[in-house]
């Protein structure tokens, strides 16, 4: 089983996804959190995010994986064996992690964990181009949108981003960093045509759940 979860940035993607790996047993994989690992550690090794040959050389000595954690039945995330989860929702790698993830090399790395881990698993995934991309035979495809003031919001809610700072403020990183994601060559942000859309503006996460689950219910 593979179930596919795109949208644009704060829509809530993966706090649905979570919660309905739970309850339907399967595992749920953070697409943005590869990218945000490969960014964490290219700003810690002051590498240039500017330099694609640069990073391309870097990937070279790069052993990213993940693996489930058996107390809390999530992914960790590592780097060259170190877990680097608590590194990743970081202002700084917010604002770079749409240019690292523009790369080839970046994707092709990235988007081969996710296939070997969808070809091991039963699996439901989030990013922008699981559905167009990475899985364009997945089961079930969704498409989650909010409007940009409720992203904001839901952003700023966000423990694990703890972002204090004005609601503005985090709407236009947000803007910048759906134009980035939506106009790059590779794998741009979209709609997979066979992908349900959903606007979730007006609702709260249990109907969005509920909205989900009863389409896999009902393949
Ligand atoms: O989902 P999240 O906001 O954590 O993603 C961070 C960034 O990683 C996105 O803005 C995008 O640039 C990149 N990304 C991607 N493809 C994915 C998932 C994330 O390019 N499948």
């Amino acid at each position: 089983m593979k179930i596919a979860v795109d949208g644009p940035a704060g829509a809530g993607k993966s706090t649905v996804a979570k919660i309905v790996a739970e309850k339907m047993d399967l595992l749920y994989i953070d697409t943005g959190a590869m990218y945000r690992a490969v960014t964490f550690d290219l700003i810690k090794k002051h590498i240039s995010l500017n330099d694609e040959s640069g990073v391309e050389r870097y990937l070279k000595n790069l052993d990213l994986s993940m693996k489930r954690n058996r107390s809390t039945g999530e992914m960790d995330i590592f780097i060259n064996g170190t877990k680097v989860n608590d590194h990743l929702r970081t202002k700084i790698v917010d604002q770079n992690v749409s240019l690292v993830s523009s790369y080839r090399c970046v994707r092709e790395l990235c988007v081969d964990l996710q296939k070997k881990l969808g070809e091991e698993y039963d699996v439901i995934l989030d990013g922008r181009d699981i559905g167009t991309v990475v899985f364009p035979d997945a089961d079930i495809k969704f498409y989650i949108d909010a409007s940009v003031e409720e992203r904001a919001r839901r952003r700023k809610d966000d423990k694990k981003h703890q972002d204090t700072r004005p609601m503005e403020e985090i709407k236009q990183d947000i803007i910048r960093r759906d134009e980035f994601d939506s106009n790059r060559k590779l794998s741009p942000l979209k709609k997979a045509d066979d992908a349900i859309y959903l606007d979730t503006s007006e609702m709260n996460i249990e109907q969005v759940v509920d909205f989900i689950m009863a389409r896999i219910r009902n393949l």
